[in-house]
């Protein structure tokens, strides 16, 4: 790989957030998608989290055609439905708060997103399910000052989760690495040497060692 995107990689890498995140219900439109997906990467989210149940087909199986190459910085992890999903990022001590519309929601600007977070958003059409909105640890809402009730799911993620970049920011979250540093060896070769990947996985080798032009040393 050539030095500069070596150089890229780690810059993206030293700012890859373990404890943001966000997981979508059933948001099944590729366009939407694509748009949070993108919209991770941007805000240094390392991995995002899905489930769908409505859609014709599958659609998270067309999504990296749909990412425009966001797909393959930010990693996703399917559920198979949205209890498990939740069930498991609480296990991780992830505050898992519902961007709803709901009565009891609160301005999104009020909540910490410092602490471990995770966003779950609605269906384009449905929202946020009933089972889905009694498990989360709150909700949060966008005001909604003009003549429509809610704003399009990938633009809701993009605000809050700017919102959780600011305060980040802010508290020096992108200042030094965050991944655990053995993950953070992983991806640098998966992402420098992605046409090698299969060789050492089919073999269940270890991916060779870089040097510090993101070079592979030879053993
Ligand atoms: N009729 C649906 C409802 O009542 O929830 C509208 C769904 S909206 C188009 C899709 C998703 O975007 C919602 O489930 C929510 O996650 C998010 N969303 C849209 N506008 C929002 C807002 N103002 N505040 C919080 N989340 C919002």
């Amino acid at each position: 790989m050539l030095s500069r995107r070596y150089q890229r990689i780690c810059q993206t890498l030293d700012r890859r957030q373990p404890d943001l995140t966000v997981l979508m219900e059933d948001v099944h439109k590729p366009h939407n998608i694509s748009a949070i997906i993108r919209t991770c990467d941007a805000v240094g989210v390392m991995a995002v989290h899905a489930m769908n149940q409505v859609a014709d087909g599958d659609v998270l199986d067309t999504y990296s055609q749909v990412a425009q190459g966001s797909e393959k910085w930010v990693d996703l992890n399917r559920h198979p439905d949205v209890t498990v999903a939740i069930d498991q990022l609480h296990q991780q001590n992830f505050k898992i708060y519902a961007a709803h519309l709901s009565d009891r929601a609160v301005d999104y600007r009020t909540i910490d997103y410092t602490q471990p977070t995770a966003i779950l958003m609605g269906a384009e059409r449905w929202g946020v399910s009933d089972t889905a909105a009694e498990l989360v640890d709150g909700h949060i809402i966008i005001p909604m000052l003009g003549m429509v009730q809610s704003l399009n799911v990938s633009v809701a993620a993009a605000v809050i989760l700017f919102e959780a970049q600011r305060q980040r920011l802010q508290a020096g979250f992108y200042d030094q690495p965050r991944l655990d540093p053995e993950f953070y060896r992983q991806k640098v070769f998966e992402w420098g040497y992605p046409e090698l990947v299969a060789h050492y996985r089919d073999r269940q080798l270890p991916y060779p060692p870089l040097d510090s032009e993101g070079q592979i040393i030879s053993t």
